[in-house]
């Protein structure tokens, strides 16, 4: 038996008919009485503090023999980290675990230990005790389908997160989701192996931009130093990261950049689908290309647009920190952090960037506006 299973004698999960669960009270009462309907009737649960919130959360894998975990669609390296360290963390605690996404999972985090375990698919199909969802603000943005009648688990750090799931752990300031994962993982008294702190460095170092966005802070370098401790590679990890490019990315940057606009503190660029086909560019080829007008001196609010075969538009917004995107996301029915948010818009591509300039206009301006603004004008 694993030592770290501290299951009861007999299963608390009763197997209803029709593949549902019934998990009997045992332990602080999380609302798993009856059968649960996740972001619908199924009762919503979070705790004021990180403890209450963890501890609700173990007591749920513990009393579970056979999970799902997932993230959202076209997975970044937060989502992909944090997917393979929870499903090594609940291997260690003895249970069984199915990890998923809508989307492939892009080369650059190919290598990372466990990858070739994730399951891509469209719908998912029990019987699982409960959910582990990273990342995610509802059930629709993973992009599966058959999750409604499951159990859900919600564990994110996005400022735009919101209590849909049956138990939901929401902290705000963690560097990236796989820090929550680590303290989890803590929490249960796992052993963080090598392969699970290289999964959690990535989360870390790319949800951060390499040390660089608002969500680095003291306790991030505390944390990247405990995972290099328990065996994480900085240097090749970065490789993995930032040095193993497609020359398609490359090609498809061209075609950005000769479409790069600036205006004062804005700055935006975008790609045709015929510009991905043109360039044979992937998914997953547009990551990072925003921040090629973001990085411009003086620029404040950047977006990159990218135009899907469906003719909707992938909305791309960063920030340096005094234009709130998330906010701007959350209003076109999106989401993401203060500095780094995203959403998809209705095409065609002029009227989606007619959109979002009408939002980003009044927010740099009234930057602009601010007396003792000691910042340098507009370089171009
Ligand atoms: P990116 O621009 O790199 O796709 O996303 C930046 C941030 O915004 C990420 O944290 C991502 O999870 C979040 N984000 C991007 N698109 C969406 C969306 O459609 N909905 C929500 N809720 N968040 C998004
Ligand atoms: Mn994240």
């Amino acid at each position: 038996m694993n030592p770290m299973e501290d299951k009861p004698a007999g299963s608390p999960i009763d197997r209803k008919p029709g593949g549902e669960f019934n998990h009997t009270a045992a332990g602080p009462d999380l609302g798993l009485g009856s059968a649960q309907t996740a972001g619908a009737a199924g009762s919503r649960r979070s705790f004021p503090n990180q403890g209450e919130s963890i501890a609700a959360i173990l007591d749920v894998i513990r009393r579970g023999e056979r999970f799902l975990v997932c993230s959202h669609s076209r997975p970044d390296g937060d989502a992909v980290g944090s997917m393979l360290a929870t499903g090594m963390l609940l291997q260690q605690m003895g249970k069984r675990a199915d990890l998923v996404t809508a989307d492939r999972i892009p080369n650059i985090y190919r290598e990372l230990p466990g990858a070739e375990g994730i399951r891509c698919a469209m719908r998912v199909h029990g019987p699982y005790d409960a959910v582990i969802m990273l990342e995610c603000d509802s059930l629709d943005r993973t992009r599966l389908r058959g999750l409604e009648a499951f159990f859900v688990v919600n564990i994110d750090h996005h400022s735009t997160g919101r209590e849909f799931a049956n138990l939901n752990w929401i902290d705000r300031e963690g560097a990236s989701v796989g820090e929550l994962v680590y303290r989890l993982a803590k929490a249960a008294g796992a052993t963080v192996t090598p392969e699970m702190a290289t999964c959690l460095y990535t989360t870390v170092l790319t949800d951060t931009g390499g040390f660089c966005y608002g969500n680095t802070q003291a306790s991030t370098f505390e944390l990247a130093r405990e995972l290099t401790l328990a065996g994480a590679d900085p240097l090749r990890i970065a490789q993995e990261v930032y040095f193993s490019t497609a020359t398609s990315k490359l090609l498809l940057l061209g075609a950005a950049l000769s479409n790069l606009k600036r205006d004062g503190r804005l700055a935006w660029l975008w790609i045709t689908h015929q510009d991905m086909v043109r360039s044979c560019a992937a998914e997953e080829d547009c990551e990072g290309i925003v921040n090629y007008a973001i990085c411009i001196a003086g620029v404040e609010a950047a977006a990159f647009l990218r135009e899907l075969p469906e003719r909707t538009i992938r909305l791309s917004l960063r920030s340096k920190g005094r234009v709130d995107v998330a906010a701007i996301a959350a209003r076109l029915g999106g989401g993401g952090h203060e500095n780094a948010a995203g959403v998809t818009l209705e095409g065609p591509l002029h009227r989606a960037l007619d959109e979002i300039l009408v939002e980003l206009r009044p927010q740099v301006a009234e930057i602009a506006e601010k007396p003792g603004d000691g910042r340098s004008g507009d370089r171009r």
